[in-house]
């Protein structure tokens, strides 16, 4: 199989080629469809499968070919993760594959000043990649609005719940759109992950790799 026969426009066809990707591994071959499709989805899969590509391929690929155009401080696609680390590699991993691409992309997470993410975010932005308590400081200081927010990611979802943001993310769900699409990622679904897939997720399609 090809990228190419799961639906992707020229511009991301030819990030992939410049970084020598030559066919999708199997969660993105059944991910990039689905979330093209706007589908929800809950995927148990570990790092090293592809997973970060076979979402952000398909958000990229949403948000360049669909209106409208982000308003000031709003935010279009909002990637959460554990971490800090994985906070600049998921959002590297956005700014290679969208290199071709007109959007804006940024990372926000607590250890650093918050003021350049404040600045980041003034002329909005089409994907932000964030952790729970960051993103929290954010929208609390009306940094960061949700009225345009259109695909939650959760990336590590286990991960997040084992550092103890829970009640975090409790807090950032509670403050987006109800009519969104969302994609539940997790190494392990422990019966609090099942929980929250079952309270966030609409007709979800699970994929396990
Ligand atoms: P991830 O599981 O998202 O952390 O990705 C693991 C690694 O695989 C990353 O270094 C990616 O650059 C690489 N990768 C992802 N998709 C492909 C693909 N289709 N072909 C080759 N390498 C890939």
């Amino acid at each position: 199989m090809a990228f190419t026969s799961l639906g992707l426009i020229d511009p991301l066809l030819r990030s992939l080629d410049a970084l020598g990707y030559k066919t999708p591994t199997p969660v993105q071959a059944q991910a990039i469809p689905a979330v093209l499709a706007g589908r929800d989805l809950m995927v148990a899969a570990q790092t090293g499968t592809g997973k970060t590509a076979g979402f952000a391929l398909p958000l990229l690929q949403r948000l360049a070919t669909e209106g409208p155009q982000v308003a000031s401080n709003s935010v279009r696609a909002l990637v959460l993760v554990p971490t800090r680390e994985l906070a600049e590699q998921v959002h590297q991993s956005f700014r290679e594959y969208g290199k071709n691409l007109p959007l804006r992309t940024s990372a926000a997470y607590g250890g650093v000043s918050i003021n350049p993410q404040m600045m980041k975010m003034r002329k909005g932005l089409d994907v932000l990649v964030a952790t729970p308590g960051r993103l929290l400081d954010l929208h609390r200081q009306n940094a960061v609005k949700f009225n345009q927010l259109q695909t939650l990611v959760l990336d590590e979802a286990d991960r997040m719940l084992d550092l103890g943001f829970a009640r975090e993310l409790d807090a950032v769900f509670a403050a987006l759109p109800k009519r969104r699409q969302t994609l539940l990622f997790s190494a392990t679904f422990s019966d609090a992950i099942r929980a929250m897939a079952g309270a966030m997720l609409r007709d979800p399609l699970s994929i396990d790799v």
